[in-house]
């Protein structure tokens, strides 16, 4: 079993190559519910719905959210109507927020909810969220301490970072499927894709379970670098390193990182980083990391397991 942590967009392009790569028993993808939220009276997963909508092939390519051929009747209607329309939510987007949302209210854990939409939606590896209970990533900022999606998509990152905060992580509840895989001791490494640190991977770490498991491992954590040639392919990544103080590069990320990855996937671009990652004791893999199609997140995936596989046996 190989578990995958995942944000979004960076996330998900791992996840489709993994699940592509390895059969449903052998992955599960726990993916960040910091960005989770309520809007317009819907339960909103920005991240699982990214990772879920890429896996069962009906995803926005351009956008890197939402789904393929949406419509974009309601948030027409509802900006006639005077309603907010900051957050864009498709048609289409719109009847997974709305099955979200009555489930949740009906009781139902956001794990098994996550299921029964991705069965549904033909997708047969596990995607668990981190947590079934609410998470909330909190920016601090020179302008005070904003929601993610304010930060994120009203602000649209502008504010000076300064730090971060996971509002219920402390108290999360792991769900009854990861706990299960958590105390298993079959888990043959850990792959952290190549999502934000700060926003996507960090929320993950931040529940008590999660982490307390991964820093006792005996297994190798991987990560694949979000930072190509000193730039984040998408979103804000390089410029929260920057404002935070560190290299935005893969050896500012291998750092951010420390002791909890074992193994570092970096881009062939940044091939010249590769013995100061290796001077921090990591081992290195170089090779093309930028997932622009699937057959490219296919290769990534195989290469990034079988990394993962000789760590594992050289640690052995
Ligand atoms: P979000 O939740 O949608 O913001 O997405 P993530 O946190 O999962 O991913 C954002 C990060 O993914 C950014 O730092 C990007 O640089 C990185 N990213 C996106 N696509 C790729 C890719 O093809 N290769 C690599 N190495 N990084 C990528
Ligand atoms: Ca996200």
């Amino acid at each position: 079993m190989i578990v995958a942590l995942a944000g979004g967009v960076g996330g998900a392009r791992l996840a489709v190559g993994l699940a592509a790569a390895l059969p449903p028993r052998a992955l599960t993808i726990v993916v960040n519910t910091g960005d989770d939220f309520e809007h317009l009276g819907l339960a909103i997963s920005p991240d699982l719905d990214t990772v879920m909508y890429k896996l069962a092939g009906i995803e926005n390519a351009q956008t890197g959210w939402g789904r393929a051929g949406e419509t974009w009747n309601c948030m027409d209607a509802l900006a006639q109507l005077g309603g907010e329309t900051w957050f864009r939510l498709g048609d289409k987007d719109l009847a997974v927020h709305l099955l979200r949302t009555q489930a949740l209210r009906q009781g139902k854990p956001l794990s098994e909810i996550t299921r029964m939409l991705a069965t549904q939606l033909g997708i047969k590896h596990e995607i668990v969220p981190m947590s079934d209970s609410p998470v909330h990533t909190q920016v601090r900022t020179a302008s005070g301490v904003l929601s993610f999606q304010d930060y994120f998509v009203r602000r649209q990152c502008r504010p000076r970072v300064r730090g971060f905060r996971f509002a219920g992580a402390r108290t999360a509840q792991v769900p009854p499927l990861l706990q299960k895989i958590i105390g298993s001791g079959k888990v043959k490494s850990v792959l952290i894709c190549p999502s934000n640190p700060y926003v996507s991977v960090a929320p993950i770490l931040s529940v008590p379970a999660i982490r307390a498991w991964i820093d006792a491992r005996d297994f190798p954590v991987v990560a694949v670098s979000p930072i190509v040639g000193n730039v984040a392919l998408k979103g804000p990544a390089a410029k929260m390193m920057r404002e935070l103080g560190s290299e935005a590069s893969a050896l500012g990320i291998a750092r951010h990182y420390g002791g909890r990855v074992d193994g570092w996937v970096i881009d062939r671009q940044d091939a010249r980083l590769a013995h100061a990652i290796e001077n921090t004791g990591r081992s290195v893999l170089v090779t093309d990391t930028v997932m622009s199609n699937r057959a490219r997140s296919t290769r990534l995936a195989k290469k990034v397991v079988d990394f993962a596989q000789a760590l594992a046996r050289r640690s052995k």
